[in-house]
Protein backbone atom coordinates (compact mmCIF):
# COMPACT_ATOMS: atom_id res chain seq x y z
CA UNK A 1 0.00 0.00 0.00
CA UNK A 2 2.84 2.42 1.22
CA UNK A 3 4.57 1.72 -1.83
CA UNK A 4 2.10 2.55 -4.19
CA UNK A 5 0.36 5.69 -2.30
CA UNK A 6 4.20 6.63 -3.24
CA UNK A 7 3.93 5.38 -6.75
CA UNK A 8 0.54 8.04 -6.95
CA UNK A 9 2.45 10.74 -4.75
CA UNK A 10 5.30 10.30 -7.82
CA UNK A 11 2.93 10.66 -10.85
CA UNK A 12 1.19 13.58 -9.21
CA UNK A 13 4.63 15.62 -8.77
CA UNK A 14 5.60 14.66 -11.86
CA UNK A 15 2.51 15.80 -13.80
CA UNK A 16 2.68 18.80 -11.30
CA UNK A 17 6.38 19.26 -12.85
CA UNK A 18 4.91 19.05 -16.44
CA UNK A 19 2.11 21.26 -16.01
CA UNK A 20 5.10 24.13 -14.44
CA UNK A 21 6.96 23.72 -17.16
CA UNK A 22 5.01 24.11 -19.77
CA UNK A 23 3.27 27.01 -17.71
CA UNK A 24 6.17 28.92 -17.61
CA UNK A 25 6.97 28.21 -21.53
CA UNK A 26 3.31 29.58 -22.41
CA UNK A 27 4.26 33.01 -19.86
CA UNK A 28 7.08 33.83 -22.23
CA UNK A 29 6.64 37.88 -22.79
CA UNK A 30 6.87 37.99 -26.19
CA UNK A 31 6.22 34.89 -28.73
CA UNK A 32 7.98 35.82 -31.67
CA UNK A 33 7.59 33.62 -34.81
CA UNK A 34 10.66 34.49 -37.31
CA UNK A 35 10.71 33.32 -40.85
CA UNK A 36 14.58 32.56 -40.89
CA UNK A 37 16.62 30.94 -38.55
CA UNK A 38 18.89 33.69 -38.74
CA UNK A 39 16.40 36.46 -37.57
CA UNK A 40 15.75 33.80 -34.74
CA UNK A 41 18.99 33.82 -33.81
CA UNK A 42 19.25 37.62 -33.66
CA UNK A 43 15.50 37.66 -31.55
CA UNK A 44 17.00 35.42 -29.46
CA UNK A 45 19.91 37.29 -28.85
CA UNK A 46 18.34 40.61 -28.29
CA UNK A 47 15.22 39.25 -26.34
CA UNK A 48 16.86 36.56 -23.84
CA UNK A 49 14.53 35.16 -21.19
CA UNK A 50 11.40 37.08 -22.44
CA UNK A 51 10.91 35.90 -25.65
CA UNK A 52 9.72 32.48 -27.14
CA UNK A 53 11.49 32.35 -30.49
CA UNK A 54 10.68 29.63 -33.29
CA UNK A 55 11.87 29.82 -36.61
CA UNK A 56 9.20 28.45 -39.99
CA UNK A 57 11.92 28.39 -41.96
CA UNK A 58 14.80 25.63 -41.75
CA UNK A 59 18.47 26.72 -41.97
CA UNK A 60 19.34 24.54 -44.97
CA UNK A 61 15.91 25.41 -46.55
CA UNK A 62 15.99 28.19 -49.65
CA UNK A 63 13.98 30.23 -47.77
CA UNK A 64 12.29 31.65 -51.80
CA UNK A 65 10.08 28.41 -51.42
CA UNK A 66 8.98 27.52 -48.78
CA UNK A 67 5.54 24.68 -48.55
CA UNK A 68 2.82 26.71 -46.10
CA UNK A 69 1.95 23.79 -43.69
CA UNK A 70 -0.98 24.24 -41.54
CA UNK A 71 1.55 23.74 -38.63
CA UNK A 72 2.91 27.12 -39.21
CA UNK A 73 -0.55 29.00 -39.18
CA UNK A 74 -0.89 27.76 -35.57
CA UNK A 75 2.46 29.21 -34.74
CA UNK A 76 1.43 32.12 -36.03
CA UNK A 77 -2.01 32.45 -35.26
CA UNK A 78 -0.47 32.49 -31.60
CA UNK A 79 2.52 35.11 -31.95
CA UNK A 80 3.02 38.63 -30.47
CA UNK A 81 5.21 39.23 -32.82
CA UNK A 82 6.43 38.19 -36.73
CA UNK A 83 10.01 39.23 -38.15
CA UNK A 84 10.56 38.79 -41.72
CA UNK A 85 13.10 39.22 -44.11
CA UNK A 86 10.91 41.37 -46.85
CA UNK A 87 12.52 42.77 -49.92
CA UNK A 88 9.75 40.33 -51.22
CA UNK A 89 11.92 37.32 -50.26
CA UNK A 90 8.78 35.57 -48.42
CA UNK A 91 6.44 36.92 -51.09
CA UNK A 92 5.45 33.34 -52.50
CA UNK A 93 4.46 31.73 -49.01
CA UNK A 94 4.41 34.38 -46.21
CA UNK A 95 0.92 36.31 -47.23
CA UNK A 96 -0.95 33.28 -47.54
CA UNK A 97 0.25 31.73 -44.15
CA UNK A 98 -0.47 35.21 -42.58
CA UNK A 99 -4.12 35.73 -43.75
CA UNK A 100 -4.74 32.15 -42.73
CA UNK A 101 -3.77 32.77 -39.43
CA UNK A 102 -6.58 35.20 -38.50
CA UNK A 103 -4.08 36.78 -35.96
CA UNK A 104 -4.75 40.83 -36.16
CA UNK A 105 -1.49 41.68 -34.00
CA UNK A 106 0.79 40.47 -36.87
CA UNK A 107 -1.01 41.95 -39.83
CA UNK A 108 1.10 44.20 -42.24
CA UNK A 109 1.09 47.41 -40.64
CA UNK A 110 0.86 46.33 -37.28
CA UNK A 111 3.65 46.74 -34.56
CA UNK A 112 3.64 42.70 -34.25
CA UNK A 113 4.37 42.32 -38.00
CA UNK A 114 7.95 43.63 -38.68
CA UNK A 115 10.52 43.50 -42.13
CA UNK A 116 13.93 44.16 -40.87
CA UNK A 117 14.85 44.85 -44.35
CA UNK A 118 13.88 48.37 -42.84
CA UNK A 119 16.80 48.38 -40.70
CA UNK A 120 19.07 47.89 -44.05
CA UNK A 121 20.14 49.99 -47.59
CA UNK A 122 19.21 47.40 -50.09
CA UNK A 123 21.57 46.55 -53.26
CA UNK A 124 20.31 46.07 -57.12
CA UNK A 125 16.99 48.13 -56.90
CA UNK A 126 15.33 47.88 -60.29
CA UNK A 127 13.62 50.19 -61.02
CA UNK A 128 10.02 50.73 -62.71
CA UNK A 129 7.89 47.31 -63.55
CA UNK A 130 9.58 44.21 -63.34
CA UNK A 131 7.64 40.77 -64.24
CA UNK A 132 7.97 38.07 -61.91
CA UNK A 133 7.44 35.61 -64.11
CA UNK A 134 10.38 36.13 -65.95
CA UNK A 135 11.88 35.27 -63.31
CA UNK A 136 13.50 38.21 -61.79
CA UNK A 137 12.42 37.62 -58.33
CA UNK A 138 14.38 40.26 -56.47
CA UNK A 139 12.60 43.66 -58.07
CA UNK A 140 12.93 45.84 -54.74
CA UNK A 141 16.63 45.27 -54.21
CA UNK A 142 18.76 41.97 -53.12
CA UNK A 143 17.11 40.25 -49.78
CA UNK A 144 20.13 38.51 -48.75
CA UNK A 145 21.44 41.10 -46.54
CA UNK A 146 21.47 39.35 -42.74
CA UNK A 147 25.15 38.18 -44.70
CA UNK A 148 26.64 41.50 -44.39
CA UNK A 149 27.54 41.36 -40.70
CA UNK A 150 26.89 45.26 -40.06
CA UNK A 151 23.53 44.65 -41.58
CA UNK A 152 23.19 42.16 -38.29
CA UNK A 153 23.73 44.44 -36.56
CA UNK A 154 21.18 47.04 -37.91
CA UNK A 155 18.69 44.13 -38.21
CA UNK A 156 18.92 43.66 -34.05
CA UNK A 157 18.70 47.68 -33.06
CA UNK A 158 15.76 47.28 -34.94
CA UNK A 159 14.64 43.90 -33.01
CA UNK A 160 15.16 45.78 -30.19
CA UNK A 161 13.70 48.84 -30.50
CA UNK A 162 10.52 46.70 -31.52
CA UNK A 163 10.34 44.54 -28.75
CA UNK A 164 10.56 47.76 -26.53
CA UNK A 165 7.55 48.82 -28.08
CA UNK A 166 5.83 45.61 -27.29
CA UNK A 167 7.24 44.86 -24.10
CA UNK A 168 7.86 48.14 -22.30
CA UNK A 169 8.23 47.09 -19.04
CA UNK A 170 11.67 44.58 -19.70
CA UNK A 171 12.40 47.58 -22.37
CA UNK A 172 15.83 47.99 -20.05
CA UNK A 173 16.58 44.15 -20.66
CA UNK A 174 16.25 44.37 -24.47
CA UNK A 175 18.46 47.60 -24.16
CA UNK A 176 21.33 45.59 -22.43
CA UNK A 177 21.10 42.07 -24.51
CA UNK A 178 21.08 43.97 -27.55
CA UNK A 179 24.52 46.01 -26.55
CA UNK A 180 25.94 42.85 -25.26
CA UNK A 181 25.48 40.99 -28.49
CA UNK A 182 26.55 44.65 -30.36
CA UNK A 183 29.95 44.05 -28.69
CA UNK A 184 30.75 40.63 -29.58
CA UNK A 185 29.78 41.00 -33.07
CA UNK A 186 31.47 44.31 -32.98
CA UNK A 187 34.78 41.97 -32.21
CA UNK A 188 33.59 38.92 -34.46
CA UNK A 189 33.72 41.60 -37.86
CA UNK A 190 37.53 43.60 -36.87
CA UNK A 191 38.94 39.43 -37.00
CA UNK A 192 37.13 38.85 -39.89
CA UNK A 193 38.11 42.13 -41.34
CA UNK A 194 41.81 41.27 -41.19
CA UNK A 195 41.11 37.66 -42.01
CA UNK A 196 39.97 38.71 -45.97
CA UNK A 197 41.82 42.12 -45.93
CA UNK A 198 44.29 40.48 -48.00
CA UNK A 199 41.57 39.20 -50.34
CA UNK A 200 40.18 42.27 -51.53
CA UNK A 201 39.64 42.05 -55.41
CA UNK A 202 39.51 38.57 -55.49
CA UNK A 203 36.89 37.50 -58.03
CA UNK A 204 34.28 34.78 -57.39
CA UNK A 205 31.16 33.26 -59.17
CA UNK A 206 27.69 32.71 -57.01
CA UNK A 207 24.58 30.24 -58.26
CA UNK A 208 22.22 32.85 -57.50
CA UNK A 209 23.12 36.06 -55.94
CA UNK A 210 22.69 35.06 -52.14
CA UNK A 211 26.79 35.89 -51.31
CA UNK A 212 26.41 40.00 -52.50
CA UNK A 213 26.31 41.28 -49.70
CA UNK A 214 29.03 39.49 -48.19
CA UNK A 215 31.11 39.76 -51.37
CA UNK A 216 30.58 43.66 -51.10
CA UNK A 217 31.60 44.14 -47.13
CA UNK A 218 34.85 41.66 -47.74
CA UNK A 219 36.02 44.04 -50.69
CA UNK A 220 35.69 40.60 -53.20
CA UNK A 221 34.37 40.90 -56.56
CA UNK A 222 31.46 39.37 -58.51
CA UNK A 223 32.26 38.19 -61.99
CA UNK A 224 28.64 36.45 -62.76
CA UNK A 225 26.30 33.99 -61.91
CA UNK A 226 25.78 30.25 -62.91
CA UNK A 227 21.63 30.93 -62.54
CA UNK A 228 20.45 33.06 -66.12
CA UNK A 229 18.66 35.33 -63.90
CA UNK A 230 17.46 35.24 -59.96
CA UNK A 231 15.30 32.66 -60.08
CA UNK A 232 15.87 31.38 -63.28
CA UNK A 233 17.69 28.38 -63.77
CA UNK A 234 20.68 27.61 -66.17
CA UNK A 235 20.42 28.32 -70.06
CA UNK A 236 23.39 26.51 -72.03
CA UNK A 237 24.40 29.45 -73.66
CA UNK A 238 24.84 31.67 -70.35
CA UNK A 239 26.73 28.95 -69.03
CA UNK A 240 29.17 28.83 -72.27
CA UNK A 241 29.36 32.26 -71.90
CA UNK A 242 29.78 32.32 -68.36
CA UNK A 243 32.91 29.43 -68.63
CA UNK A 244 34.62 31.38 -71.55
CA UNK A 245 34.57 34.61 -69.11
CA UNK A 246 36.08 32.94 -65.77
CA UNK A 247 38.71 31.36 -67.74
CA UNK A 248 39.66 34.78 -69.16
CA UNK A 249 39.32 36.52 -65.93
CA UNK A 250 40.71 33.48 -63.94
CA UNK A 251 37.96 33.22 -61.89
CA UNK A 252 38.65 30.21 -59.36
CA UNK A 253 35.70 29.49 -57.09
CA UNK A 254 31.82 29.15 -57.46
CA UNK A 255 29.98 30.18 -54.00
CA UNK A 256 27.40 27.47 -54.19
CA UNK A 257 24.07 27.74 -52.13
CA UNK A 258 24.04 24.32 -50.43
CA UNK A 259 19.98 24.11 -51.05
CA UNK A 260 20.80 24.07 -55.22
CA UNK A 261 21.35 21.84 -57.15
CA UNK A 262 24.96 21.09 -57.91
CA UNK A 263 24.62 20.15 -61.54
CA UNK A 264 25.40 23.13 -63.42
CA UNK A 265 27.88 24.72 -61.09
CA UNK A 266 29.81 21.49 -61.05
CA UNK A 267 29.77 21.70 -64.87
CA UNK A 268 31.09 25.42 -65.01
CA UNK A 269 33.48 24.52 -62.51
CA UNK A 270 34.91 21.43 -64.53
CA UNK A 271 35.00 23.42 -68.05
CA UNK A 272 36.26 26.72 -66.41
CA UNK A 273 39.08 25.20 -64.15
CA UNK A 274 36.98 26.21 -61.44
CA UNK A 275 35.82 24.84 -57.92
CA UNK A 276 32.70 24.84 -56.26
CA UNK A 277 32.28 25.96 -52.52
CA UNK A 278 29.25 25.04 -51.00
CA UNK A 279 28.28 27.26 -47.99
CA UNK A 280 25.45 27.80 -45.96
CA UNK A 281 23.12 30.81 -46.16
CA UNK A 282 21.44 30.66 -42.57
CA UNK A 283 22.26 29.56 -39.13
CA UNK A 284 21.96 25.94 -38.85
CA UNK A 285 22.54 25.64 -42.68
CA UNK A 286 25.84 23.37 -42.17
CA UNK A 287 27.17 21.30 -38.89
CA UNK A 288 28.55 23.79 -36.55
CA UNK A 289 26.76 26.65 -37.87
CA UNK A 290 24.85 27.08 -34.70
CA UNK A 291 24.42 31.12 -34.16
CA UNK A 292 24.65 34.17 -36.23
CA UNK A 293 28.20 35.14 -35.77
CA UNK A 294 28.81 31.23 -36.22
CA UNK A 295 27.85 31.56 -39.61
CA UNK A 296 29.63 34.23 -40.73
CA UNK A 297 32.55 32.58 -38.66
CA UNK A 298 32.21 29.77 -41.04
CA UNK A 299 31.91 31.92 -44.34
CA UNK A 300 35.08 33.80 -43.80
CA UNK A 301 36.75 30.90 -43.05
CA UNK A 302 35.92 28.59 -45.77
CA UNK A 303 35.82 31.88 -48.32
CA UNK A 304 39.23 32.83 -46.83
CA UNK A 305 40.77 29.59 -47.29
CA UNK A 306 39.04 28.78 -51.17
CA UNK A 307 40.84 31.87 -52.27
CA UNK A 308 44.29 31.16 -50.78
CA UNK A 309 44.15 33.30 -48.13
CA UNK A 310 45.30 31.44 -44.47
ZN1 LIG B 1 17.38 35.37 -53.76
Amino acid sequence: MGSRASRIAHVVLLSLGICLTLGSVARADLRVVTTTTDLADLARAVGGEHVEVESICKGEQDPHYVQARPSYMVKLSRADLLISVGLDLEVAWLPSLVRGARNPAINPGKPGHLEASRAIKPIEVVGGAVDRSKGDIHPRGNPHYWLDPHNGKAIARLIAARMKQLDPEHGADYEANLERFIGQLDAAIARWQRRMAPLRGKRVVSYHATFNYFIQRFGLQQSGYVESKPGIPPAPAHLAQLIVQMRKERVGTILHEAYHDRGASNLVAKRSGAAVLELPTSVGGARGVSSYIALIDHLVARTARALGGR
